[in-house]
């Protein structure tokens, strides 16, 4: 623990006890012992002490002196609150030296820096304007700012401050004359008073409405309440009230012209107020004291007291009661017949009320100029918030813009998830769906295969079985036929005389039924011969082939006297020599048989993608439509065999040999006017172009 707080701890522990001299020496020490620690917040805490209990001992000036100090300190340290309480001690404490304009600086000073909103010192510095004003003569301005000093403390529901704004008010009326208005709110802040029980408010408005009944001419009423206010000030030992309430009464005895008992009051508050060394109030009773001389006939002293209140109000600037004082001075002159001096008097009197009037004027415009600050302050305090309100409004609105942006793609990105994995997982279910199907499908395609396969196998097996009875059955009945055709043979040769001559018929039927039947075998034979041998082949020109054909053929060739007509070149082709001459020779030697007269022949070939198609063409009997398929098949023959010899086997060799070679056959045909025999055959791979030898023969 130090000093310093050791001696705090001891002033605030012994203050009760000690003198008023004694305190203050402490607070001096304490004060020396912050100056020594360079402790400005204690400085300026213990400045503003000493200011304040020596605005309570009326010593205005070391008030000041002290309070400037602590402003100047709490100016530094930036401490509003302080500065605002200090502020306002200092602006009373200039009032109290009549130093009005340093008083209003200092209050516009915590007008700039006070809390607009809220807080004690706005409407406290209201106040103290209004009572500048109101001693200045200003009474518009001192009324505008109690106005404003009154609706702060309404809404702040501070009852000693409207009180205060009240009785205020009441003062502006009573200084404007109009005691009416001046009486109604000092009633209400005498009942606020009493209300409060506030003692020196209760005195104080008990004082002002025994003031204005005085001004009305009540006189009784203005006693009644003077002495009232006079009796409490005497029990509170309120100096300045007694000062005031004797000022009063010794006016309501003047009023009654009980003049040498108006003096006795009137001097006795004059000696009050030079104890409390309050200027203003010695001008009143100066003056009022003039007037008491003056009514008694004491003209010199009458001059002597308003001349010593001129000098006073001079000195304090207080206009209003220089004012006074020249009229007072003025009046004298007259009574005394000086009317040159009254003149004078008269004369400063409507300069100075002139100079008032102008200066008023000039006031009233500062004044605006000051309302439009304090509201442009204001104004701009207001936008700042709405401003901030604006950012924060849009800041909060943007964030959640934002938010809102962010959880929308979150979601939608979630959905697109969402949906994409259930696109996927439908397209998972179709797959699998129709991986089944097509298991399934396969197992019935390979179950079809396998039954085609078998019934393939089934087929070959009998086509094979087929195949070996044909064989079997035409080689091995050649071999009886034979002895038959040999026996008949034998018997008509050597019988041939002594059988009669229907005998001799017969055996040669027998004879022809069996060169015809050996003729079929040896077809069956052929066709059951013909065999694979697709793979094994070698390649062979047509016009080879056709060269052979016409070889085999020249008996027939000749006695028709056919005529072959190659149109086209012809191709090579992979197939088995036999098999080439097989097709040529039987569709040649049907183009001569089924002839009509002499058969003309004509022989092409065209591509078409992968083949060759070959046509063989003829100019004879035709076939009718019906039979253009049936033809192709074993034993089918369209006419009697006495008028066209053969088989029925040749085009269904024809057609067997074909597909063997992966071609096909068939036939177009107009009865009567001829057919033309269809085959392909497939191109040999990178077979080069036909050959461009086209070979005619004529036979
Ligand atoms: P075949 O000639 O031994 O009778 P095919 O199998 O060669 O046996 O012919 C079958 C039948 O087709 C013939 O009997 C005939 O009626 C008819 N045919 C074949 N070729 C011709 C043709 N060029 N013109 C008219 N009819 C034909």
């Amino acid at each position: 623990m130090n000093r310093y707080t050791q001696i705090l701890i001891l002033t605030l522990l012994f203050s009760p006890f000690l003198g008023k001299s004694n305190a203050v020496d402490s607070l001096t020490k304490l004060l020396n012992i912050a100056i020594q620690n360079n402790d400005y917040s204690q400085q300026c805490h213990f400045y503003f002490e000493k200011g304040e209990r020596a605005y309570q001992k009326h010593d205005f000036e070391y008030a000041i002196e002290n309070l400037k100090k602590a402003l100047s300190l709490s100016q530094q340290l930036e401490q509003k609150t302080k500065n605002c309480d200090i502020s306002l001690l200092l602006a009373k404490s200039y009032q109290k030296q009549s130093a009005y304009h340093q008083a209003i600086e200092v209050c516009n000073q915590i007008i700039d820096i006070a809390n607009i909103g809220q807080g004690k010192h706005l409407p406290a510095a209201y106040h103290e304007l209004s009572k500048i004003h109101q001693t200045l003569g200003n009474n518009k301005r001192a009324y505008e700012y109690s106005l404003k000093a009154l609706q702060i403390w309404e809404k702040q529901q501070d009852s000693i401050g409207v009180h205060r704004a009240n009785y205020q008010l009441g003062m502006i009326f009573f200084y404007q004359g109009n005691y009416d208005l001046a009486l109604q709110h000092y009633e209400i802040a005498k009942n606020s008073a009493f209300q409060l029980q506030h003692q020196k408010y209760a005195y104080n408005s008990l004082a002002a409405i025994g003031g204005t009944y005085s001004r009305l001419g009540h006189t009784e009423k203005a006693i009644e309440y003077n002495m009232a206010a006079y009796q409490m000030a005497k029990k509170m030992n309120y100096l300045l009230g007694l000062a005031y309430s004797t000022h009063n009464v010794g006016i309501s005895h003047y009023q009654q012209q009980q003049y040498d008992t108006a003096l006795v009051f009137l001097l006795e508050s004059l000696e009050l107020k030079r104890q409390l060394h309050d200027k203003w109030g010695q001008t009143a009773s100066l003056g009022f004291i003039g007037n008491t001389y003056s009514q008694l006939q004491n003209l010199d002293k009458g001059f002597e007291y308003w001349k010593a209140s001129l000098e006073l109000a001079k000195g304090i600037k207080a206009r209003p009661r220089i004012l006074e004082a020249y009229d007072g001075l003025a009046n004298l002159n007259e009574k005394r017949g000086d009317f040159e001096q009254a003149n004078l008097y008269w004369k400063a009197y409507i300069d100075l009320k002139d100079t008032i009037v102008n200066e008023t004027t000039s006031q009233q415009l500062s004044e605006t100029k000051t309302k439009y600050e304090i509201q442009k302050k204001e104004t701009e305090l207001i936008q700042k918030d709405l401003q901030f309100a604006k950012t924060f409004r849009y800041t909060v609105m943007v964030i959640f813009a934002l938010l809102l942006l962010l959880s929308w793609l979150l979601y939608s990105k979630n959905r697109q998830q969402l949906n994409a994995n259930k696109v996927l997982i439908e397209k998972n279910q179709k797959i699998q769906e129709q991986n089944q199907k097509l298991a399934k499908a396969n197992e019935m395609l390979s179950q079809a295969f396998e039954k085609i396969n078998a019934q393939n196998q089934k087929l070959e097996n009998s086509n094979q079985e087929l195949q070996r009875f044909a064989f079997i059955a035409s080689h091995d009945l050649k071999e009886p036929l034979r002895t038959i055709g040999s026996y008949a043979n034998l018997v008509r040769r050597r019988y041939q005389n002594k059988l009669d001559e229907e005998a001799n018929e017969f055996l040669v039927f027998i004879t022809s039924g069996v060169s015809r039947m050996y003729h079929l075998l040896n077809d069956v034979l052929n066709f059951s011969r013909i065999e694979e041998k697709v793979d094994t082949v070698s390649t062979n020109h047509i016009q080879g082939i056709l060269d052979i054909v016409q070889k085999n053929l020249a008996q027939q060739i000749y006695e028709n006297n056919t005529v072959i007509e190659v149109l086209t070149p012809l191709p090579s082709v992979r197939a088995d020599e036999h098999h080439l001459v097989q097709i040529f020779q039987n569709l040649i030697s049907n183009a001569i048989k089924f002839s009509q007269t002499t058969a003309t022949i004509k022989i092409a070939c065209k591509d078409i993608e992968n083949a060759h198609l070959i046509s063989v063409q003829d100019n004879g009997i035709g076939i009718h439509k019906a039979y253009q398929t049936k033809i192709f098949e074993m034993f089918q023959r369209l006419n009697r065999q006495d008028e066209y010899e053969g088989t029925g086997i040749g085009l269904a060799v024809c057609k067997k040999i074909i597909q063997q070679y992966h071609g096909e056959i068939w036939v177009e045909s107009i009865e009567g006017q001829g057919s033309t025999f269809y085959f392909t055959f497939p191109k040999i791979k990178n077979q080069e172009s036909l050959s461009s030898s086209m070979v005619l023969i004529n036979s």
